[in-house]
């Protein structure tokens, strides 16, 4: 088994072989063994991210939550 392999195994965002444009919303399947290898695909000349629109979307919720926690509700 390669490095790269190895590495798309450990981490399940690229294990599942999904990417996301995050300026126009596209998604793409990808291979991430190859993509470490060859390079990640971009998309609207951004990198695309292995974070799902509902990870970010509970992400930013989130941060919005803490913040208003921060100004006292
Ligand atoms: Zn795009």
């Amino acid at each position: 088994m390669s490095l790269y392999d190895s590495i798309t195994q450990a981490v399940p965002q690229i294990a599942r072989g999904k990417v996301w444009c995050c300026t126009c919303g596209r998604m793409e399947r990808v291979d991430g063994a190859d993509a470490l290898r060859h390079g990640w695909p971009k998309c609207c000349g951004y990198t695309m991210t292995i974070d799902s629109p509902q990870w970010r979307a509970a992400q930013a919720k989130k941060a919005r939550d803490a913040a208003l926690k921060e100004c006292g509700g």
